[in-house]
């Protein structure tokens, strides 16, 4: 028996087969539970139970599945240090940083249950006279939402939120690592009234549930948030079948600081921005670009800083990092570390896997500064998403702008500045979705499109209004008088 559940057309059920896998606590070892495997019969019932509840949900107005979204935020809020704390202990970011993971979930849920009572079209004028021209949103049908476990409660919000403001109905597949947060996000919605088929949950593999979500004929859209490896692996299943996609993917942002930066508000950006979740966001600062009139001084102050970091369990409020999130992780970064020594780059800080103490028990890395990179160095192209940063020396700004497009990713970048017109500059010059002045490459905000340019997405925005255009397409409607 699973610990927790699939949720298909509005009951808890096993898997199928009946197989389960376990999760343990990153910071302990310690067992969270057992959690369905399921296989693609279990896709198959999901997708048919959304396939079936689509015409009635799609035909209750909007405003109306708003105020179910707006019941969904109240208890989000009310079990928001519940889910953070449980947040915590299945994937490790500080607690901290889970609560504003929820709070995210409550901005989104509450922004879009708003839009219920917009979903504005437009009239136009006709060319002939007795004509009326007008467009309203429609929804698409069937959605398949695949999530990562970097933001277990924020990312399946910021897209099952616009999937059902617009009409659509959802098959929710999260990542395998923090399941008994997409679980808990899907009771609030059973408690908040929503009607059974609406929001279905299958949990398992990428590779199994993943892939059977993507090939079923009958899911129109897919959503999906994770690696650049598995997310063109999906886009080309899905343009096999002719199937809507969105992608958002890696990123390999970048801070750049200027020689005539606040170096104490730089200081804190890149600490926040490189090291939060312990790196691995897609908008973590894996590289600082830094003037060389401030670069020794950033450096050893930014060596100091973060060698004061303390490592430990997120739930722990002297925690200033957590573990990563598995085994596989904390080898794939301390990998990157050793590609950065082989390359010729210089630690500054950190550097090992921690394991002192009751360290050991879990998957931690030494927050890691790198110097004496250059560009095109791996450690400067690649997303490692752990607590590893390099800083790049430039001479001008032309150079930093250089460098920060030079990768072929585009999601996030900053600059640090005291001039105006140097940021402007930077803003006009960086090819990034995102872009930030005088703070860190994180910290993004629901009220604007959230996604990246080149290799980070295929053009799609989550978050905003740009996420309504992901979840519904327009019809023209015509009237002759
Ligand atoms: P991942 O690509 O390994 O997994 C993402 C999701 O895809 C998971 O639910 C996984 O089970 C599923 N999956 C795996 N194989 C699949 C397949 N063959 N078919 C369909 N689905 C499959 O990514 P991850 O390790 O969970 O997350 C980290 C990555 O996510 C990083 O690259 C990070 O940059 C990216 N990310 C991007 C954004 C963004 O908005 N751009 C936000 C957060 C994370």
């Amino acid at each position: 028996m699973a610990d927790f559940k699939n949720y298909i057309d509005g009951k808890w059920v096993e898997a199928k087969s009946g197989a389960t896998y376990e999760r343990r606590n990153p910071a302990t070892g310690e067992l969270i539970g057992t959690y369905a495997r399921s296989g693609p019969e279990d896709v198959a019932a999901a997708v048919e139970a959304a396939k079936a509840a689509f015409d009635r949900w799609r035909k209750l107005p909007a405003p109306k599945r708003g105020e179910i979204l707006f019941r969904v935020g109240q208890l989000l809020i009310e079990r928001k240090e519940q889910l953070a704390r449980e947040m915590t202990e299945e994937m490790g970011k500080v607690l901290t940083e889970a609560r504003g993971d929820v709070q995210e979930a409550i901005d989104m849920t509450f922004y879009m249950a708003g839009e219920g009572r917009r979903l504005w079209g437009q009239t136009t004028p006709s060319e002939l006279p007795h004509k009326w021209n007008m467009t309203q949103r429609r929804p698409i049908g069937v959605v398949g939402l695949i999530t990562p476990w970097n933001f277990p409660i924020a990312i399946p919000a910021w897209k099952i939120m616009p999937a059902l403001i617009c009409g659509n109905t959802v098959v929710f597949k999260p990542a395998s690592y923090t399941a008994r947060s997409a679980v808990r996000l899907v009771q609030i919605f059973e408690e908040a009234g929503l009607p059974p088929g609406v929001l279905n949950l299958v949990l398992g593999t990428g590779e199994t549930v993943g892939t059977a979500l993507v090939q079923h004929p009958d899911v129109a859209l897919i959503s999906f948030t994770g690696s650049n490896e598995v997310g063109q692996q999906v886009a080309v299943e899905c343009a096999r079948l002719g199937k809507r996609v969105s992608l958002e993917m890696g990123g390999k942002n970048a801070i750049i600081v200027m020689d005539d930066a606040n170096l104490r508000l730089a200081l804190d950006g890149i600490v926040w921005s490189a090291f939060g979740t312990s790196g691995q966001r897609c908008t973590a600062a894996s590289r600082v670009i830094v003037h060389e009139a401030v670069f020794r001084e950033l450096a050893d102050q930014l060596d100091a800083r973060v060698s004061r970091l303390k490592l430990g369990n997120g739930l722990d409020p002297t925690t200033d990092v957590g573990p990563v999130v598995s085994e596989s992780q904390l080898e794939r970064v301390h990998r990157y570390v050793q590609i950065g020594v082989e390359e010729g780059a210089q630690i500054l800080t950190g550097g090992q896997i921690a394991r002192d103490g009751d360290l050991a028990r879990g998957h931690f890395h030494q927050p890691t500064i790198f110097v004496d990179v250059r560009p095109e160095m791996r450690i400067a192209q690649e997303e490692i998403f752990g607590p590893v940063t390099a800083l790049i020396r430039v001479r001008s700004l032309e150079e930093a702008i250089a460098v920060c497009n030079g990768v072929r990713y585009g999601l996030s970048a900053s600059i640090f500045t005291r001039d105006i017109d140097k940021a402007f500059r930077a803003i006009e010059d960086v090819h990034t979705g995102i872009f930030y002045v005088n703070a860190g490459t994180i910290g993004a905000e629901i009220h604007l499109p959230f996604g990246g340019t080149k290799a980070t997405g295929n053009g799609h925005r989550e978050a905003g209004q740009a996420a309504l255009d992901v979840f519904s397409e327009w019809q023209s409607i015509f009237i002759d008088y």
